[in-house]
């Protein structure tokens, strides 16, 4: 980054990626004043329908990235995996946020885990494995483990659960060989995660903690009330994802996962380099958005700590609840839902339903924990999502 400039709304901010989170951040930006400009290749793209400009390019492909340049001045990401290179290009013309460096460590769960260690924020025990002798040495203490790619992983793809050396070695060949790292299986007692962004200048605020619950690899559910999360973790947890920002001097939008273990102790999981689904209930319970937030920091305004306002429960809205009924595709019972007190429905504009799709999500918002409980309770019963 060239430094702190200010982009006034009238400015226009330009994403790379154009998935759901792409189209949450344009929506923010939008509402603010801004124009934007999402570069996507896909014509039909969550984020390239709703935006002034839509570059359909490859996110390398130098036109491209050329015309994002000349409609935006800052550019950001939504996806994980856009080509940290592709950033590095952009950041030649234009203010990025957050920088190659930054996303090129956080695509790389080995790059990850070691900036976590150099943080002093304890993950779980792992190694990385590239070659036959590297699989074939690895700690026994390991085992039972899940064995993840190092790149190009999410919502549980690229990953394998391995009890024996075997195993291991056959899930090695099953992934293709690449580069991995073999974690610990770790007895979970809950998930969480934190959202934290950070400006130009180091000035950080974060959401509250979030405790996640994962279903088949995807997350499914995150509830964010007074509880949710033992006081002392949450506390380990907020300081932690601060810590990992501050070491990549990270500007943006940053979720940091957790993982808090049976014996009341907390270690990382991975993080985004950018706004999360676990931070979609924010929208709709925070006087500040997450994607909000990334339009402060990628415009370098100020960033003041959003105050949640409601207790919120998400449920995310798969492609799976299509199919609800029967092999059919059939459109959920909006109307339904949204007869429930505190019922906010984000849908992503996607063409086609398909199972582990990220279709949409349910945000719902109450009063006091119970209340937004009981009615995200009452509409997984309607849309046919399993109780939690
Ligand atoms: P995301 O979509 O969040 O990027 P991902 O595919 O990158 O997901 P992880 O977050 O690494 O994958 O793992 C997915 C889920 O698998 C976790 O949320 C957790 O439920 C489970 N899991 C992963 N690692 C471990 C572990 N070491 N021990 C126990 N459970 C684990
Ligand atoms: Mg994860």
């Amino acid at each position: 980054m060239s430094g702190p400039k200010v982009l006034l709304p009238g400015a226009t901010l330009g994403v790379m990626g154009g998935g759901q989170l792409g189209r949450m951040f344009v929506h923010a930006a939008q509402r603010m004043g801004y124009f934007t400009a999402v570069l996507d290749p896909d014509e039909s793209s969550p984020a390239g329908r709703v935006s002034h400009h839509h570059v359909r390019a490859d996110y390398l492909d130098e036109i491209g990235l050329a015309t994002l340049c000349g409609h935006a001045q800052a550019i950001t990401t939504e996806f994980e995996n856009v080509p940290a290179d592709a950033l590095a290009r952009l950041a030649q013309h234009r203010d990025v946020a957050p920088g190659a460096a930054a996303v090129a460590i956080a695509q790389d769960r080995a790059l990850e885990k070691a900036h976590f260690v150099r943080c002093g924020v304890d993950c779980a025990p792992h190694a990385v494995v590239t070659n036959e002798e590297e699989v074939a040495s690895v700690d026994d203490d390991l085992l039972p483990g899940i064995l993840k790619t190092a790149r190009l992983g999410y919502d549980g793809k690229g990953q394998a659960r391995v009890r024996t050396r075997a195993e291991l070695r056959a899930a090695w060949e099953q992934l293709g060989r690449a580069d991995c790292v073999l974690e610990k299986l770790l007895p979970l007692a809950f998930e969480c995660s934190v959202v934290v962004a950070r400006g130009h200048d180091g000035a950080m605020v974060h959401l509250p903690v979030q405790r996640n619950l994962h279903r088949e690899g995807i997350l499914a559910v995150t509830e964010v009330h007074e509880g949710c999360i033992p006081d002392a973790q949450a506390h380990r947890a907020i300081a932690a994802a601060r810590r990992i920002a501050d070491g990549l001097d990270y500007v943006g939008v940053l979720c940091v996962e957790f993982f808090g273990l049976e014996d009341g102790s907390l270690v990382v999981n991975e993080m985004a380099p950018r706004p999360h689904n676990s931070g979609h209930w924010s929208m709709d319970a925070a006087d500040v958005s997450q994607f909000e937030l990334q339009v402060r920091t990628l415009a370098g305004l100020p960033l003041v700590q959003p105050r949640q306002h409601s207790a919120a429960v998400m449920l995310n809205l798969l492609g799976d609840l299509w199919f609800a009924r029967g092999a059919a595709e059939a459109t959920p019972d909006w109307a339904g839902v949204l007869a429930l007190p505190g019922a906010h429905l984000h849908l992503y504009g996607k063409l086609s339903a398909r199972k582990g799709r990220k279709m949409g999500h349910l945000t719902l918002t109450g009063p006091t924990p119970a209340a937004a409980r009981e009615t995200a309770l009452a509409a997984a019963r309607q849309l046919g999502i399993a109780t939690f």
